[in-house]
């Protein structure tokens, strides 16, 4: 850093170095920069987002909202860094992404993200063990330590066909959890389920955030699962992406749902992410 302060008497010093210590902590855990991202084919180059920025803070339920095709997976994929920004950075833990990594876990809405010959436990063990994160007991070990956290201590020795999609979908939040990643990416992960299952997933998401402590960046084009799951929500412009506003929502939880106060920030998200478009 330029402009350090010169050595200061013993005296100051503790003071200096926790401001120091207090300085470092609010370095964001996950920083997305000035973030633009394109796809380029043969014919043309689609521009997904533009010019993107947010911070995430550890233990952040941080939401990304917006409606369909305004370039939430491709930000989500960028994290991931499965995708470079043409434009920007992305930072973790302050510094730049510039590949996949065991840091960055996505859960995806498809029910098909557990390979189907592997056992449960199989499925959560798996990357622990690509990724030689822990040898073979410890990981099964951990596997069974998640499980146990979704609920699903009872299935760990059977296959993903026997399960519902819900159950599918706790399996892929242990498979992802069992990583312990800075940041936990889940990508509408509730989207394909029916209404009264959505509503329990979001309620047990909430619940294992409350005992786990995870980071999350979630994406959702569902004005109120974004109240309900997040502590703050970015608003995205539809296609190209920009950020239209970033709201605070900590305040909302499952018990506020169609109470007044959470009708009326519905109501001026919705306004927020549609007025483009009405004033066309
Ligand atoms: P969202 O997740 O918000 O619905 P996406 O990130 O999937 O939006 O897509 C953002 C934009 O990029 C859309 O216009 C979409 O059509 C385009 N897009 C997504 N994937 C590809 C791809 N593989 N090739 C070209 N364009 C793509
Ligand atoms: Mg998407």
């Amino acid at each position: 850093m330029r402009g350090e302060p010169p050595a200061s008497p013993p005296a100051l010093t503790p003071t200096l170095s926790r401001e120091r210590e207090r300085e470092q902590d609010s370095v964001p855990l996950l920083q997305v920069d000035n973030v633009s991202l394109e796809y380029r084919t043969p014919e043309r180059v689609v521009r997904a987002t533009h010019r993107v920025s947010f911070d995430v803070h550890a233990a952040d339920r941080f939401v990304l909202l917006g409606p369909s095709g305004c370039g939430k997976s491709t930000l989500l994929k960028a994290v991931a860094g499965f995708i470079p920004p043409v434009e920007g950075e992305i930072r973790l833990d302050g510094r730049r992404v510039a590949q996949p990594g065991p840091d960055r876990i996505v859960v995806f809405q498809e029910f098909d993200q557990l390979p189907p010959w592997k056992t449960v436990k199989q499925n959560v063990m798996f990357p622990l063990l690509a990724s030689r994160t822990l040898g073979r007991k410890e990981a099964a070990e951990r596997a069974l330590h998640y499980l146990d956290k979704v609920g699903l201590s009872k299935f760990a020795d059977v296959h993903p066909h026997q399960l519902s999609g819900g159950m599918k979908q706790r399996v892929a939040i242990a498979r992802a959890l069992a990583m312990q990643p800075r940041v936990l990416l889940m990508d509408e992960p509730f989207a394909a389920l029916d209404a009264l299952t959505r509503r329990r997933m979001q309620q047990e998401l909430l619940e294992l955030w409350e005992e786990v402590r995870f980071t999350l960046l979630f994406v959702t084009h569902s004005i109120e699962e974004a109240l309900v799951v997040g502590n703050r929500i970015a608003l995205l412009s539809p296609h190209p992406g920009r950020m239209r506003a970033e709201i605070n929502s900590h305040a909302f939880t499952l018990d506020s749902l169609g109470g007044a106060e959470f009708q009326g920030t519905a109501q001026r998200i919705h306004d927020v992410l549609f007025e483009e478009e009405a004033a066309v």
